[in-house]
């Protein structure tokens, strides 16, 4: 597949998609300049005039004849999915479905924008005076995304951005650009028109850097590390920002939980995706009463996992998006172990695939559990306070979500009140999302909210009107 998008006339090369479990080159895209960035922004600019002026019903037509579309090719993008993000084929396909409601939620939401009366008379300045706002589209919009859900984290951008009127302009990861092409193809046919999504491809620091710069975008919406958030913070001037950051995601399991049923939910949580979702389960704390049947459960679930060939319809974990990340995550794990933990299985890396790893006697300070792992590695860490576990649930610099399971209301509270995170979900683990909940972090996880009405929110300037009679 060689994809030339009208932007990338001027392109500056090809850049080869593989599967990321073969090595095989399944796509060549042609490579954006700055020079195209610019093009592209002027585009974008373009289009608005006309795309801004759109009425809701329109939009919503689109978003929603998109999800259908989206639904129809389901086995499709799911194998493109799985080949180039190298996710299992079962999560790939789950992928899609979430994609498709993101589309569905935000074809919802495109026909609620509104705002509110304000009593203006609250003031006595204000009486006789009758106020409101109303919320209008900003412009374009430079969307930046990760390789991790490259289909589900760029609708996250793209839908609600296009549900209130503005246009787009897309960088996808440049480890997986093709699902991001065929959902604009998707967007094209179900009457999206030129201009109103451009996807550009090719290296953060060229590409990314050109969009972050440019001062005609009103917002730059970024998902992936937060050392490149950062940076994009400093570049990008007076703007909007949505910054969806990293996360270690943590935890707690207390004795008066289901443990059996929790401990298989929490090897999903620690290992879909070869652990490489920003809300996966890395810091796994249990209560000491049941530590040991717990983790006897959890390995015993660990090692029925089918690791290898993602486009494997039974198969559990991929390969992560490089060998250079296996090869980082394994050096991890050495150190932990040079450090005093113990493996209870797993550590073994061939090429970029890491069995399930599952680590115990690790400290707070170690890289597996300070830092973010993003790798199919967790460790679990006995307690006897739920107090302490909290505490140390809560020391992190990340706070994106936590889980706690407990049939305790008071500890639920406990935990809903103290926990600086973006959400804490009771009796399930730091990965649950659904996508029109409000999402994001606190603390190094990141700025505003997505979730499509929140990011409807963020994507949307207040008008205030006040009239006097
Ligand atoms: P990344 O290395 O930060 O890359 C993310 C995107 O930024 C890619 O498109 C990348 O381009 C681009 N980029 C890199 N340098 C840039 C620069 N200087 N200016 C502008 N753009 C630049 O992250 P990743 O490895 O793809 O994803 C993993 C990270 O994303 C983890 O930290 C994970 O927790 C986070 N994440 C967060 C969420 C959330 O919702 N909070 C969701 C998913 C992932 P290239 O492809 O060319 O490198």
């Amino acid at each position: 597949m060689i994809t030339k998008t009208k932007a990338q006339s001027k392109s500056v090369g090809q850049i080869e998609v593989r599967d990321k479990y073969t090595g095989e080159v399944i796509g060549r895209v042609a490579q954006a300049s700055p020079e195209d960035v610019r093009a592209a922004i002027g585009q974008a600019e373009k289009t608005f005039k006309d795309y801004g002026q759109w009425p809701a019903h329109r939009r919503a037509a689109v978003l929603e004849k998109a999800s259908g579309l989206l639904a129809k090719n389901k086995e499709e993008i799911a194998g493109i999915i799985a080949r180039e993000a190298g996710k299992a084929w079962k999560y790939a396909a789950i992928e899609v479905d979430r994609a498709v409601e993101t589309f569905k939620f935000a074809a919802e939401e495109a026909k609620r924008i509104h705002g509110e009366t304000v009593p203006l008379d609250a003031s006595g300045a204000g009486e006789g005076r009758l106020g409101f706002y109303i919320r209008t589209p900003i412009g374009v919009i430079a969307a930046i995304s990760p390789f991790n859900f490259p289909l589900n984290l760029v609708a996250h951008k793209v839908a609600p951005a296009l549900a209130v009127g503005n246009t787009v302009v897309l960088k996808p990861a440049t480890t997986t650009p093709l699902t991001a092409l065929k959902l604009k193809e998707i967007l094209q046919e179900a009457g999206l028109p030129e201009g109103a999504l451009i996807v550009l491809v090719g290296s953060g620091s060229t590409v990314g850097n050109a969009m972050v710069e440019d001062p005609r975008p009103a917002m730059v919406t970024f998902t992936g590390s937060p050392s490149v958030g950062e940076a994009i913070t400093k570049r990008a001037g007076l703007k909007k920002l949505i910054m969806e950051l990293g996360n270690n995601g943590g935890t707690i399991v207390e004795p008066d939980a289901d443990w059996r049923a929790t401990a298989s939910r929490c090897v999903m949580s620690a290992f879909a995706n070869s652990g490489q979702v920003c809300l996966s389960l890395q810091r796994l704390y249990v209560h000491q009463e049941i530590f040991k049947p717990f983790t006897d459960a959890f390995i015993e679930a660990t090692k029925k996992l089918k690791v290898g060939n993602p486009v494997q319809k039974d198969c559990d974990v991929g390969p992560m998006i490089t060998e250079e990340e296996a090869l980082r995550a394994e050096s991890w794990i050495k150190e932990a172990v040079s450090q005093g933990a113990k493996i209870l299985t797993g550590g073994k890396r061939k090429g970029a695939v890491l069995e399930p790893t599952v680590l115990i006697g690790v400290t707070e300070k170690m890289k597996v559990m300070c830092q973010e792992v993003f790798a199919p590695v967790v460790s679990i860490v006995p307690y006897s306070d739920f107090d302490q576990a909290l505490k140390w649930l809560g020391t992190s610099d990340y706070g994106l979500q936590a889980g706690v399971f407990t049939s305790n209301i008071s500890k639920a509270l406990k935990a809903i009140q103290r926990l600086n995170v973006g959400g804490v979900m009771i009796n399930d683990t730091s990965i649950f999302r659904v996508d029109h909940m409000p999402y994001g972090g606190n603390k190094l996880s990141g700025l505003g909210r997505e979730g499509v009405r929140y990011a409807v929110e963020e994507m949307t300037n207040i008008r205030m009107v006040v009239i006097k009679p």
